[in-house]
């Protein structure tokens, strides 16, 4: 069987050597006779496993002692309310939230039922087809939250803002992507599925000194210092998926890590961002400025070609390009794993069309 090129949005490709690994680790584990699925997570081929996926994470984003690197369950979308409850002030909370799309406002709509929420800047009414620059975060505020990619519009935070409060940022589709400067954040969260991993896990990387200020009851479970507390393993955390995280993340760091990433992605946004914009048949969603490296959402101009259209990509072997159901049209998704052969296929595709 041929692999298929994958553009899909997630869960999405990852490189094949982990597909590998993962599967022998599965039948046997170190070569210790039994399978990784198992044995104990105290075990202590599993302690080294988890204490070195929180140590690689800070590692590749630059980051010292001040934070801590937690794999936990439930998602993204718990973040949305982790987020909220261990920082939001209990009775005065208030928080700054930039709406620039359908994950963004999820985070919004949790974050009311802890307290005030403002949302500063929105781009809602141009169906997300930019992201606001033109606003303001005062220290009125307990965090500013922000979501650096759009995996659904496309459209990617280029620069941060400067604020006068903790930053808070769900990097769920461009995490390790691109070069940042990642200690301008307080807390950076990201479902593993979209660019480090398989479904199952998130990671969270938090600056230690934010917590524990709220004057809330926070529910263990739901605070991030008892998952501190106890190195990640406040629970039986979601072992296949952390070393699966683990195995990508090694490979990234074998093949020049965040900064050789950044150049692949660069290649590949380029390749296709220049096949869309002069091949008159297609165009993006988003302005320009704001157009994102990791999820290129496009539409044809003349329907009557999508039949076509949708015969030969898949006649490419090409899978995964259809829209997300809010936006429809295309999707390419240019995930660190995906090679730029794929692109080029796909790109040959389009060319082809008329
Ligand atoms: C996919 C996605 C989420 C939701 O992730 P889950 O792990 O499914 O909860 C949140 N934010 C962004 C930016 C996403 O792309």
């Amino acid at each position: 069987m041929s692999k298929k090129h994958n553009f899909s949005a997630g869960p999405c490709i990852l490189p094949q050597e982990v597909f590998q690994k993962s599967a022998e680790a599965i039948l046997d584990f170190n070569g210790i006779g039994l399978s990784l699925l198992e044995i104990s997570h105290r075990s202590k081929d599993f302690v080294a496993v988890m204490d070195e996926a929180r140590a690689i994470v800070k590692r590749l984003m630059n980051l010292g002692d001040d934070y801590e690197v937690l794999y936990l369950g439930g998602g993204a979308s718990l973040q949305f309310v982790m987020v909220p409850f261990n920082l939001m002030k209990a009775e005065t909370g208030k928080a700054a939230y930039l709406d620039t799309g359908v994950w963004a406002a999820g985070a919004i709509k949790e974050a009311k039922k802890f307290g005030t929420v403002d949302v500063v800047g929105s781009s809602k009414e141009e169906n997300y087809s930019f992201v606001p620059k033109d606003y303001t975060v005062g220290n009125q505020y307990d965090y500013f939250h922000c979501t650096s990619n759009n995996t659904i519009y496309g459209t990617q935070m280029k620069s941060f803002p400067k604020v006068d409060t903790l930053m808070v940022c769900d990097m769920s589709s461009d995490i390790f992507s691109r070069q940042l400067d990642f200690s301008q954040f307080d807390l950076i969260y990201a479902g593993a599925q979209k660019n480090m991993g398989p479904a199952g896990v998130t990671l969270v990387v938090v600056k230690k000194d934010i917590l524990g200020k709220t004057g809330r009851d926070i529910p263990s479970i739901l605070n991030y210092q008892s998952h501190i507390d106890k190195e990640s393993m406040y629970n039986t955390p979601p072992v296949f998926p952390v070393y699966a995280s683990l195995l990508t993340l090694q490979h990234l760091e074998n093949n020049g890590g965040i900064a050789g990433a950044e150049l692949r992605n660069e290649a590949k946004a380029r390749l296709l961002y220049g096949e869309i914009d002069r091949n008159p048949l297609f165009e993006t969603y988003c302005v320009d400025e704001d157009r994102s490296l990791m999820n290129v959402s496009f539409r044809l101009l003349d329907e009557s070609k999508k039949e076509e259209f949708d015969n030969a990509w898949k006649a490419a072997g090409i899978s995964g390009l259809n829209g997300h159901r809010s936006l429809g049209g295309y999707r390419a998704s240019l995930y660190n794993a995906l090679p730029i052969e794929s692109v080029q296929v796909l790109v040959e595709v389009m060319k082809n069309l008329n």
